[in-house]
């Protein structure tokens, strides 16, 4: 039994009696021997460099356990406030890098692995990323547990520990191909199992009313265990260590035990693995949701294990007594995916600890706050009421009453406006009544929040808006950011140095400080260096990636850039066309003032999403024929990078000059790959949409290469959109299109861009992508141009980096903490 306490004697404080740990490259190197050594059980006939990375992240790993016990005993006996940061995805990547550099050894680690003769760059790319999550809503939770640790503050990340992350992608004739991504197989050196904290979460059975006041239980449950693995998260050199604690679904031990005592030994083991699946797979759908009972399990058992640990912590130090349960207590959840939270809380206080139900909504609606991240109606959870009973009748039957209550309220303050009523309803009529998750969420929560201004508005005024009018004090704005430890510090040394070499190191806690570079703008000799630089980094990109795309890249040309999810709000097939205008401007001989350029795509398609898989593979016919045509020789350049994730974005981003930013107003809710480009010094060619604006705003018009249509514009000129008109009146347009129509791409493969080209020409695109062609092309022109004048572009390119202050996560979570969680930093106990 893990959880049977020590009786005879409590030698815990003695146990616990050590000296701190060296920070010295020496002290380091010699844990790094004796990890390797005993831990490991390495010996000099190693090879594998897997075992040097895992005895140097053992080493590092203890520097973080003394903190993270100290920051734990802190928060302990402060009492504080604390938050929880519900997520079903947490995109971290690698940790080793990050650990050193928030550690403050970066410098002695790197001496550590020379004296043992090895090198950190080639030590880290051992180190699998832990990809739990699809793209920015995911990135961003890793980003922000980062700054919560920096701020000293009490937040505690919950998640899933995907046994399989996001998959890993490679491309063969020019098709995305899917495998497996088993980041565990080599071992998680970053986790701590903590089998003790086990806790049981219900599935199935049935409801049922029992004793004089007719309280409700919920019976004939199948059960699963969640087992949490803590994960360290170490603030920036300030000895704070956060947890993020992930949780493994385990089968209990009467699990199939029916088919067992029936004989059928295999059919018991088939249900054990039932349970074990829940935790087995990390959805690779990026905003979309696509209905599957398993996500919906995923869902409750991440909220419910995460809210009956805290409830348990609770209950251990105040007992039964819940009336300060708010006041220390504060659920932020990320999206709609962790919502059942609402009624999981309601559920644990009325059925678990005998709350009536206006206190228990007392409570629960003043604890739980909730993040929408997007507008697209497909993203959003929708779950059949007929599932729901199925899998979660006793949340489902919490779910209406909150719903009955909440309408009562809506129908007394607008009597008889049945539309309202309809509108509002937690759950949706129709062929088959579905639970609107978002919903849930907002009436649950005492804040709703967008992540952009934009995007907060547009929740006001189309998506949410009766809710709006009902509670306009619960909506706010929290622009996103991204965290500089990890975006600029770790992934730009080169450039991090001349930073600190002009303004000091500041700006690693205090982003807003890099306003200082822009007198250097004006600074020639700072500017040189500033190129130098960033040359560098173009030939580290190609050095990284030369080989997987087979293709001779010059590091003079204009790196211009697109990586983030594949998507048609995105609109890659935008820049796409773009390339091929290129292209036949090249053929046709319009080649004056030329500026040669590479441009980059990265990132996955969902399995199923079929037109975002073909824009891929006409990604990689059009490189095929660009790639390989004498006459464009230089002049132009496609590379698809494969495999796109956050360790390939932290070589890509320094080494780009222009970020392709440009999807349909109104669609992308804030971005955040825009904010990590601009802080490493490169210019955006990109629409009004999202936190393009904010970072427009920011840098000035002069330093962002603007084009089309607002968000205002694309909704009012939807309704008259006539995409044949657009390519007949514009002759760059129609030769692409004819160009993709005759074949050139696909002389092999007829019909295959059939579907995209259709996707164009459709009055019914909702991206609108024939609209914008004409004004983006015209922003290429002038970021060519302007690319052509390196000194110009070199002072725009500071001018960028000292004006992305605002974009770092230690403001946005500054902002959710002011004015939501209201948590006070609490400093770690001092190592003994
Ligand atoms: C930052 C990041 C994203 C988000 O990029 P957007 O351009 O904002 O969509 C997605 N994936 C990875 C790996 C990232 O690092």
């Amino acid at each position: 039994m893990p959880n049977k306490p020590l009786t005879k004697s409590k030698p815990n404080a003695q146990l616990t009696e050590l000296p701190s740990l060296g920070l010295s490259a020496d002290a380091l190197a010699l844990d790094t021997r004796r990890h390797f050594t005993y831990t490991l059980g390495q010996d000099k006939s190693s090879q594998s460099a897997h075992y040097t990375y895992t005895a140097l992240a053992l080493a590092v790993r203890d520097r973080l356990m003394e903190r993270w016990k100290n920051t734990n005993y802190a928060y302990d006996g402060a009492g504080c406030k604390r938050a929880y940061y519900l997520s079903m995805e947490f995109l971290m990547g690698r940790a080793l890098g990050n650990a050193v550099l928030n550690l403050g050894i970066t410098d002695s680690a790197g001496l550590a692995l020379k004296t043992l003769g090895l090198e950190m760059e080639e030590v880290v790319e051992s180190e699998s990323d832990a990809g739990l999550g699809n793209g920015g809503l995911g990135r961003l939770a890793a980003c922000f547990v980062d700054s919560c640790a920096t701020l000293k503050l009490p937040v505690t990340g919950y998640g899933i520990r995907y046994e399989y992350g996001m998959f890993r992608q490679s491309v063969e004739d020019g098709q995305q191909v899917e495998e497996p991504d088993h980041w565990l197989r080599n071992g998680h050196v970053w986790e701590l199992e903590r089998p003790e904290l086990t806790i049981r979460v219900r599935f199935g059975g049935h409801t049922d009313n029992y004793g004089e006041n007719g309280r409700t239980r919920w019976v004939n449950t199948q059960d699963v265990l969640a087992v949490p693995y803590d994960v360290p998260i170490p603030g920036y050199q300030n000895g704070t260590v956060n947890t993020l604690r992930l949780w493994k679904a385990a089968a209990t031990d009467e699990f199939g035990l029916n088919e067992f005592n029936a004989g059928d030994y295999t059919a018991s083991v088939r249900s054990k693995n039932q349970a074990e699946n829940i935790t087995m797979v990390l959805y690779p759908n990026d905003a979309s949701e696509n209905g599957k009972e398993l996500r919906l399990r995923q869902q409750y058992f991440l909220a419910s294990a995460s809210l009956q640990d805290v409830v348990r912590k609770w209950v251990h130090t105040h007992g039964e007594d819940f009336s300060g349960f708010a006041e220390k207590n504060c659920f932020q959840l990320n999206d709609t995916h962790p919502s059942i939270a609402v009624a999981e809380l309601m559920r644990l206080l009325i059925d678990e600890h005998g709350l009536g139900w206006d206190a228990a909504w007392a409570i629960t609606s003043k604890t739980m706050a909730y993040t929408n991240h997007t507008l697209l109606p497909e993203a959003l959870e929708r779950w059949s009421v007929r599932l729901f009973r199925q899998l979660l009748p006793r949340l489902l039957e919490i779910i209406f009453e909150i719903n009955a209550r909440f309408l009562a309220e809506v129908a007394s303050r607008w009597p008889g406006d049945l539309d309202r009523l309809g509108r509002m309803s937690l759950i949706e009529e129709g062929y088959e009544q579905q639970v609107r998750m978002a919903y849930l969420a907002i009436v649950g929560s005492f804040s709703v929040n967008g992540v952009a201004e934009l995007h907060s508005d547009l929740l006001k005024q189309g998506l949410f808006r009766d809710f709006y009018e009902m509670w306009p004090h619960k909506f706010n704005n929290k622009t996103n950011g991204i965290t500089p430890r990890r975006w600029l510090a770790s992934c730009n040394p080169g450039l991090s140095a001349l930073i600190t070499e002009a303004i000091g190191t500041g700006w690693t806690t205090d982003l807003g400080q890099l306003g200082k570079l822009a007198k250097y703008a004006d600074d020639k000799a700072f500017r040189e260096q500033w190129r130098k630089i960033k040359r560098a980094n173009k030939e580290r990109l190609i050095q990284y990636k030369q080989a997987e795309v087979g293709i001779v890249i010059n590091p003079d040309a204009m790196f211009d850039t697109q990586v983030k999810r594949m998507h048609e709000y995105k609109r890659q097939l935008l820049n796409v066309l773009h390339v091929i205008h290129l292209y036949d401007r090249i053929k046709r001989g319009d080649e004056g003032d030329w500026t040669p350029r590479c441009v980059i795509f990265g990132g996955k398609a969902a399995p199923g999403y079929v037109m975002a898989k073909r824009i891929i593979k006409l990604i990689n016919n059009v490189a095929n024929v660009v790639n390989h045509d004498a006459k464009v020789g230089d002049k132009l350049k496609l590379a698809f990078l494969p495999n796109y994730r956050v360790s390939a974005m932290e070589i890509i981003c320094p080494g780009t000059d222009l970020s392709e930013q440009i999807s349909t107003a109104g669609k992308e809710a804030s971005g955040t790959g825009n904010m990590k480009f601009m802080l490493n010094g490169a210019l955006t060619i990109g629409t009004l949409d999202g936190a393009n604006i904010e970072i427009r705003e920011e840098v000035g018009a002069e330093n962002f290469f603007l084009f089309g249509l607002t968000a205002e514009e694309v909704e009012r000129t939807r309704d008259r959109y006539d995409p044949w008109s657009i390519i007949e009146a514009n002759e760059d347009l129609r030769r692409v299109m004819q160009l993709l129509e005759s074949g050139h791409f696909n002389q092999f493969e007829p019909g295959i861009f059939e579907p995209i080209i259709q996707s164009v020409r459709g009055a019914w695109d909702p991206w609108m992508t024939a609209a914008d062609f004409g004004s983006y092309v015209d922003a290429q022109k002038r970021a060519a141009a302007a690319y052509r004048d390196p000194e110009h572009w070199t002072r725009m390119s500071i001018l960028n980096c000292a004006a992305s202050g605002k974009f770092s996560t230690d403001r946005t979570i500054g902002e959710y903490n002011r004015d939501i969680w209201k948590l006070t930093p609490v400093d770690a106990l001092p190592l003994g």
